[in-house]
């Protein structure tokens, strides 16, 4: 006899939209669309269409757990994506559109992807792809008939005409939890970029966790707007928790400035947001320009990279929204840590919590295990004070890269998450560096994002960069690169002034240099690749 005696339910993705669909039905998904058209349908639309699509994909007769491409921003279309060919059993393998051909190319081609959907805008990477992969059979463009690009492509159909006729009520394929849903690359800063393949398992539990109130606190009268990539670690699994927790989702498409932004939080009555500090620094310049408001919102959940202090404090004090830091990578599907406070944290003086949840990238949640450890890997102490490389091991946490032969992580389960960082007796992590851009001065260890939080800190800074360049006498000393706000006048002198009054002396660059702008990675963070080599020689 067996001794499980509950029920036997596999946990798929596609039950989510399911429940939307049936209980939450006539709740609207917004969308800025492919055209740049803002349309809304409802959750059982969505559904249909969803079906309509696994459908179709059951017509293609491909192998199980075949992977299916998107190139595609954050739209509804990409949404049924998301449940259509997860529902088919095939894995979705949302590509960075932002990664350079020859990533975007390996991609494809570790994946074998099938079929490639794409916006539009993204027809010229679509075309290469074509040019180079011998497994895409077909192309589906994300639009109507008439949007269809002129471009030569095999097998080319607009999505519209691709899912029309397709029966919305197919009998899905009886798949395993195990079985893989979404494909999604790292770039990493050498070599290939690495493919993390999120099981239907490993999602569910992480959305379930995530969604919950100590964590994300998704509750059904939330409207949700993701600003984080949709090809990118499946925009913080926020096309999954959303619906699963009955609130409302809205996707802002390509229109990611400011302006169009600010519009869409009032526009939508958006209570809960997601993205890179970066974009939303420009949602609170804009905010400060038009002298605007933002009413309904509540809090912008902002990982990626650290959150400087003087933003979270700006949203507070002018905006009334809190930000609440997260931090997570590609293989951790992508929850790590997130700042909420714990009871005690609670309790606090609200000068010393705010201090401490600013500080700090975040408490470890259920589900997720961290530890640090030196460079011989003994396990170092979690006091708050000792930093190591950061470990991290769970359900939701890359076990093996996609396409690699060997486990990615020790033979106790842990996965070196690349990151610098110290954990306190309470569970709180606080990263002090990525392990390749921390700078190493004299033997000694400075840590980049101290010197950029520091320097955003001034008045006339926008946006700021510390990188460690080689130097004949200490190794490797600081380069600040900076852009000032507008037009504002700042000099180095005047930065490194600044600096000095709030850093040990030994920290503090000796140069800062200006640049319009700051370059970006695929997945928007401040490229400090291209800067150390436009840097190089800047004190050989
Ligand atoms: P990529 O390396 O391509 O940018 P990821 O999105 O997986 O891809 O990046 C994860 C890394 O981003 C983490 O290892 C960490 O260095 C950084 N990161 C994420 N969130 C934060 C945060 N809140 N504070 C500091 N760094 C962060």
């Amino acid at each position: 006899m067996t001794s499980y005696l509950m029920q036997d339910h596999e946990l798929r993705i596609s039950d989510i939209l399911s429940y939307a669909a049936r209980h939450h039905g006539d709740l609207n998904v917004s969308s800025v669309d492919e055209d740049g058209q803002f349309r809304v349908q409802s959750y059982h639309q969505t559904k249909e269409r969803a079906d309509q699509l696994t459908s179709r994909l059951l017509d293609e007769g491909l192998k199980p757990q075949s992977c299916i491409a998107s190139l595609a921003l954050n739209t509804r279309r990409h949404l049924e994506l998301y449940y259509g060919v997860t529902g088919a059993g095939h894995i979705l393998h949302t590509i960075n559109p932002r990664f350079d051909p020859h990533q975007i190319q390996f991609t494809v081609d570790q994946a074998k992807d099938a079929i490639v959907f794409f916006d539009p805008a993204f027809t010229a990477q679509a075309v290469e792809i074509a040019a180079k992969s011998p497994f895409v059979q077909s192309f589906v463009c994300l639009c109507e008939k008439a949007d269809l690009p002129d471009a030569s492509l095999p097998g080319l159909t607009d999505y519209e005409s691709y899912i029309s006729n397709a029966p919305k009520n197919r009998l899905l394929p009886e798949r395993s939890e195990r079985d893989g849903a979404f494909l999604c690359y790292t770039s990493g800063t050498t070599g290939d970029p690495k493919g993390v393949l999120y099981a239907h398992r490993s999602c569910m539990i992480h959305a379930l966790a995530a969604g919950g109130p100590g964590n994300f606190n998704i509750a059904p009268q939330d409207v949700v707007l993701p600003c984080a990539s949709m090809y990118h670690a499946t925009a913080w699994a926020l096309p999954l928790i959303t619906p699963m927790n009955g609130a409302r989702l809205v996707l802002p498409g390509a229109r990611l400035d400011g302006a169009s932004l600010l519009d869409l939080c009032i526009q939508e009555g958006v209570t809960l947001a997601w993205g890179v500090p970066t974009i939303w620094k420009t949602v609170l310049d804009e905010a400060r320009k038009q002298n605007r408001k933002l009413p309904a919102l509540k809090r912008i959940y902002i990982g990626g990279s650290a959150v400087p202090p003087e933003l979270k404090r700006s949203f507070r004090d002018e905006l009334d929204v809190e930000i609440v830091q997260v931090w997570g990578m590609t293989e951790t599907s992508p929850l790590g840590v997130i700042a909420t406070p714990s009871a005690k944290v609670s309790a606090m003086q609200p000068e010393d919590r705010n201090e401490l949840l600013t500080a700090k990238q975040g408490r470890i949640p259920f589900g997720v295990e961290l530890t640090v450890r030196d460079e011989a890997e003994n396990d170092l102490p979690h006091d708050g004070k000792t930093s190591g490389n950061l470990m991290i091991r769970g359900p939701w946490i890359v076990n093996q890269y996609f396409g690699h032969n060997t486990p990615a992580t020790d033979e106790h389960g842990w996965f070196d998450t690349g990151d610098v960082a110290t954990i306190d007796a309470d569970g709180f992590m606080q990263i002090t560096d990525r392990t390749k851009d921390i700078i190493k001065s004299g033997g000694e260890w400075i840590s980049s994002i101290v010197l950029e939080n520091t320097a955003v800190e001034h008045p006339a800074i926008a946006n700021a960069a510390a990188i460690g360049l080689a130097h004949p006498k200490w190794d490797e000393r600081p380069l600040l690169v900076f852009t000032p706000i507008g037009d504002a006048k700042v000099t180095a002198e005047d930065i490194i002034q600044f600096m000095s009054s709030r850093l040990p002396k030994w920290w503090v660059p000796e140069a800062a240099v200006e640049r319009s702008d700051l370059p970006l990675t695929a997945t928007g963070k401040i490229d400090k690749k291209v800067l150390r080599r436009d840097y190089e020689n800047f004190y050989k």
